[in-house]
């Protein structure tokens, strides 16, 4: 029990929202107010630290019920990474250069420098730096970001993919990742979104997707659109667009940038990725793109069925009261 969060925002004034959390009457982000100390979020010793090797080898799966690292190292590759490649393709060309905060096994790290970025990733878990170099043969920094002495350089983007949320100073360190970048350059963030008219008891009752992000140990703050927006224009970064996220269940997915943001288009994108690398990234978006057309097209199919169902059902009880009127 670290008894009462600040919010980032600095108010202390609160809503009560559940046991776990409460509601920033300020700012509408929801805050943790059980768990783990800020130094007990620190990985000082790797075998021992809640963020070391056992939350890879071990929370992610038992506790969180998640795929083990091994095979979400080949999973997360098609499904959230291609997600994730296409929004960047939007916003920022290869040969960028980009840097994953919280790049885990580091897949997507693998899959942006297929597609010509030059990507690299920061982890805090020695363990998993290794197992991402190893995996992946990627450069992968031992973290958390503000212990790596990047001297002068800077990134084009820095992306940040379920790592706002459990950041204890989100304010400080996106404060770093925005002097991490170049000019024009952008973060590029998926979090849980939260929204202000959500109560407990309701989520409770319709056993909502969102009850998943309460996990108060780990997820800090839950930040709603316009809370995020907040903090990101408190940092000066007032470009803010927000794109389709692969869980739309519960979170949401943006970039921000502190310059105008502009945009590439689909074609532009497509001659880019053509390079010997770049084809194989391709064709995997492209199978991503029927896979969708396939899914949406299950989705119309079940719902004509269910229609259908609901019209037979309707009959047949038509039929029966006309048989039992018929009888008497
Ligand atoms: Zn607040």
């Amino acid at each position: 029990m670290i008894g009462n969060r600040l919010c980032w925002c600095g108010s202390n004034e609160n809503r009560p929202f559940s046991d776990e959390y409460v509601l920033c009457a300020e700012c509408g982000t929801l805050i943790s107010i059980v768990g783990l100390s800020d130094d007990e979020l620190k990985v000082d010793d790797d075998e021992g630290a809640f963020y070391g090797k056992q939350y890879w080898l071990e929370h992610q799966s038992k506790d969180l019920g998640f795929p083990n690292i091994f095979e979400r190292a080949r999973k997360d590759l098609l499904d959230r990474n291609l997600h994730w490649l296409r929004t960047l393709l939007k916003y920022k060309a290869p040969p960028s250069t980009v840097l994953e905060l919280g790049c885990s096994h580091g897949s997507f790290v693998a899959l942006l420098r297929q597609s010509g970025y030059d990507a690299a990733g920061i982890e805090m878990s020695p363990w998993v730096v290794e197992f991402a170099k190893t995996t992946f043969d990627i450069p992968v920094f031992v973290g958390p970001v503000e212990a790596v002495d990047f001297g002068d350089r800077k990134f084009d983007v820095i992306a940040l993919m379920d790592v706002l949320e459990h950041l204890p100073d989100p304010v400080g360190t996106m404060r770093l990742a925005l002097e991490l970048l170049s000019p024009g350059g952008l973060l590029l963030i998926q979090t849980p979104q939260f929204k202000e008219q959500m109560r407990y008891k309701t989520l409770l009752e319709t056993n909502a997707p969102f009850l998943e992000q309460f996990k108060s140990n780990e997820h800090l703050y839950l930040f709603t659109k316009e809370s995020v927006a907040k903090l990101f224009k408190q940092l000066g970064a007032e470009h803010i667009k927000f794109e389709p996220p692969i869980f739309h269940q519960y979170d949401m997915f943006f970039v921000v940038s502190r310059d105008p943001i502009s945009t590439m288009t689909e074609e532009t994108a497509a001659e880019i990725l053509e390079t010997p690398s770049g084809r194989f990234v391709q064709a995997l978006l492209a199978q991503k793109v029927e896979i969708e057309k396939l899914s949406d097209q299950i989705k119309i199919i079940d719902a004509d069925r269910d229609a259908r169902l609901q019209q037979i059902h309707t009959l047949t009880k038509m039929i029966h009261d006309l048989q039992s009127v018929a009888k008497t």
